[in-house]
């Protein structure tokens, strides 16, 4: 046959569901102030270097082996560390891990949803939610929240009995908005899913905390609703507090039965030697990264209370509550035009969820002053 230039446009037997569809993803510039992908902007501290440099070193030795394929001891040290963020007594084998919490939630959709199953969220809420249930299959619904983005209970268990979903995620903190949910929502919401029979079986509640050591004081953590409502799973990630987005490190804790049930989906070794000796050395450090979230806490309520004293067209700022690493903010007539020109100082915001918001991600002082002095200058305008 006649050869062709590779560069050619192919027709392919693409699924039909991901016709036009797009990579998912912020855009990665080279920008002074990274705040649009709530990233922890502090680089492991030193200690915490050395002791990842430590571990990877000892497992260099043995990397012609395939490693443990159930990361026994990643899991008992994940339980030690959950359980004192917590107070909940979690086990080893209540824990799961994957290559950040992203692909946790991918098992749990190729575990539990699939062609003829439906997954539930509450809108707006993570973008990814739907990519996981299209590229499982699996249908996916939005319910809309309340102004305040709290979920209305009334509307969920109206929606959890229309359509049946095989799971439910809940977001809290959630992103984009930034807003934890009291523990008796969450409450409500696993004891209708109790009530569903899909395939004989009750849904399962996913409460995803990926920002949940940045809770303010009284936020409570859905961990203690596990020991009761025993289809509840919550997912956590090392990508935030613990400043190791770069290692691709999620997990969850739930009852064994669910773990087991992932164990079928998960490829085998899905987790490398290296990633599970960088999470190992991180966890063994864990304490020294305490500060840093301190920081970032007491920065974030900060520069909440200074987005309130804000206006933008003789009106104040909407700023929503926030017990996570960002602050949602608005309402502004053109968020995109003011987006540009933020990023004209130098100052990377987001665009997501509802027009009119903008979402910041709470960065070192010097960022946080970037930002802070851009949007003075652009809203005076
Ligand atoms: N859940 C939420 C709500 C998130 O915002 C993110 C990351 N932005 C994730 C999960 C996934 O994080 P990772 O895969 O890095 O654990």
């Amino acid at each position: 046959p006649a050869t062709q230039p590779l560069t050619q446009r192919l027709a392919l037997p693409l699924r039909v569901p991901l016709r036009g569809e797009h990579p998912y993803g912020a855009p990665q510039l080279d920008v002074a102030h990274l705040l649009n992908t709530n990233e922890n902007p502090y680089s492991p501290p030193g200690e915490v270097i050395a002791a990842i440099t430590d571990r990877v070193a000892q497992v260099a030795a043995t990397l012609n082996r395939y490693p443990d394929r159930d990361f026994h001891e990643l899991r008992h040290a994940l339980a030690a560390y959950l359980s004192s963020d917590t107070g909940v007594d979690v086990a080893a084998d209540n824990i799961w891990a994957a290559n950040g919490s992203n692909e946790v939630m991918l098992h749990i959709l190729q575990a539990f949803g699939g062609p003829g199953r439906t997954a539930l969220a509450f809108a707006p809420t993570y973008a990814m939610y739907r990519e996981y249930a299209r590229n499982t299959a699996t249908n996916y619904q939005e319910i809309p929240r309340n102004a305040d983005f709290t979920i209305g209970l009334e509307d969920a268990r109206a929606a959890i009995r229309t359509h049946q979903p095989s799971v439910i995620f809940l977001t809290s903190p959630n992103n984009p908005t930034g807003t934890a949910m009291p523990l008796s929502d969450v409450e409500a919401i696993a004891q209708e899913a109790q009530q569903l029979r899909i395939d004989g079986a009750p849904a399962l509640v996913v409460v995803d905390e990926a920002y949940a050591e940045f809770r303010r004081t009284g936020t409570p953590s859905a961990t203690e609703l596990l020991s009761v409502y025993p289809h509840v799973i919550v997912t956590r990630t090392m990508s935030k507090a613990f400043a190791l987005a770069g290692a691709r490190v999620g997990y969850l804790a739930a009852h064994p039965d669910i773990v087991d049930a992932l164990r079928i989906v998960r490829l085998p070794y899905h987790l490398s030697s290296v990633t599970q000796a960088v999470a190992l050395a991180a966890l063994d450090t864990a304490d020294l990264l305490q500060e840093q979230v301190d920081t970032i806490r007491k920065n974030r309520d900060r520069l909440v209370d200074w987005l309130r004293t804000c206006t933008t067209q003789g009106r104040p700022l909407t700023v929503a509550d926030s017990d996570s690493n960002f602050i949602f903010f608005g309402l502004f007539e053109d968020r995109d035009a003011l987006w540009a020109r933020l990023l004209h100082h130098g100052v990377l915001v987001r665009q997501s969820g509802p027009a009119g918001w903008l979402r910041v991600t709470i960065g070192t002082d010097s960022d946080i002053d970037a930002f802070t002095t851009a949007l003075t200058k652009e809203l005076d305008q």
